[in-house]
């Protein structure tokens, strides 16, 4: 018998190659943007949800999955797609929760390639791309030309802390520009770091391209946070009612925020286990212990202190660090 693909398994919304927001009827859309091909030819394909309004507004590109461990940012962006279908849009909301395929479906932080002189890649290390690079260089390069780029005013990258360390509710702004100030601040986090940016991160090609952006980390590497998304989304739909695409007041529970320029690593001095005895948002002061480290007999090798008077951001939950691996990390 000859059966057609289920259509619960690959649901059939239209395939393209570019997306043009402005064009649009009012209303939902949902999509599969042919991003690339595999090393077979097949099309890669990832889903794009929009949300056009009748009215005129801001267009906001939301993306999420860049790093593929990085969950929480994937299901803020669901989860912030689930509360549009409910709301009067103005301008145009544009989702797309999981930009690393490859990275993804190997619960991976990097683009997986299959060329045989390439490696694994840091896909927010390599924006804009080039359509002559390698294929994690095409890869972004498509994604920038022919989705983000063409249909962003604003524009909100959600990530998490990687695998094995956690983060609190932290939003990366570039305080030379006053939207992204305004974003990370609508947020309601608990950390914004003034981060000039860093070249082929998404953050910074939006905001060298004059399309203000922020990146938002949603706690803890790879493992489901519901209390962080729920407060992400929430951030979300701040921004967007402050800048007047959604209708009604943003939620002004204003939470203490730390706001920094200085982030400190303190990382593994030898390869151990590493058991942390500080919490987020924990104040330290200057030689308090952080961390202890044990060898594979269980004896202590190391002992890890704060070098300055600082606030926790991360910390390691997964005890098991390689030489170099993050340990604690501080803002001031
Ligand atoms: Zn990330």
């Amino acid at each position: 018998m000859t059966k057609s693909l289920n259509e619960c398994i690959v649901p059939t919304y239209p395939t393209i190659q570019a997306l043009d927001v402005n064009a649009l009827e009012p209303g939902e859309h949902k999509f599969w943007f042919a991003v690339a091909t595999d090393a077979i030819g097949h099309p890669q394909t990832l889903p794009v949800r929009v949300f056009k309004g009748k009215q005129a507004g801001k267009r906001v590109v939301i993306t999420a999955g860049v790093h593929g461990d990085e969950q929480n940012g994937i299901l803020t962006a669901q989860k912030l797609a689930r509360e549009l279908t409910k709301k009067e849009i103005a301008g145009a909301v544009t989702i797309i929760p999981t930009v690393n395929l490859s990275g993804i479906a190997r619960h991976s932080r990097d683009f997986h390639s299959a060329a045989p002189d390439s490696s694994s890649a840091n896909l927010n290390r390599v924006f804009p791309g080039s359509p002559d690079g390698d294929d994690a260089s095409r890869y972004a390069n498509s994604l920038w030309q022919n989705l983000l780029k063409p249909n962003a005013d604003l524009a909100i990258d959600l990530h998490s802390q990687t695998s094995g360390s956690a983060y609190p509710l932290y939003v990366f702004a570039d305080y030379r520009l006053p939207d992204a100030i305004r974003m990370a601040r609508l947020v309601n986090p608990d950390v914004i770091l003034n981060d000039p940016g860093d070249p082929g991160i998404l953050e910074t090609v939006y905001n060298r391209a004059d399309i203000p952006s922020i990146t938002i980390e949603v706690g803890i590497g790879r493992y489901t946070d519901l209390t962080m998304i729920d407060r992400a989304t929430q951030g979300l739909l701040n921004i967007l009612s402050a800048y007047e695409v959604i209708s009604g007041e943003s939620n002004h529970q204003q939470r203490e925020c730390v706001e920094g320029n200085h982030i400190v690593s303190v990382r593994a001095k030898q390869g151990g286990f590493v058991i942390c005895h500080v919490e987020l948002m924990q104040k330290v002061t200057k030689g308090q212990v952080l961390a202890t480290q044990y060898n594979s007999f269980g004896d202590e090798v190391e002992v890890y202190t704060a070098p300055l008077e600082a606030t926790v951001i991360s910390h390691n939950v997964e005890s098991v660090r390689a030489p170099g691996s993050l340990v604690v990390r501080l803002i001031h």
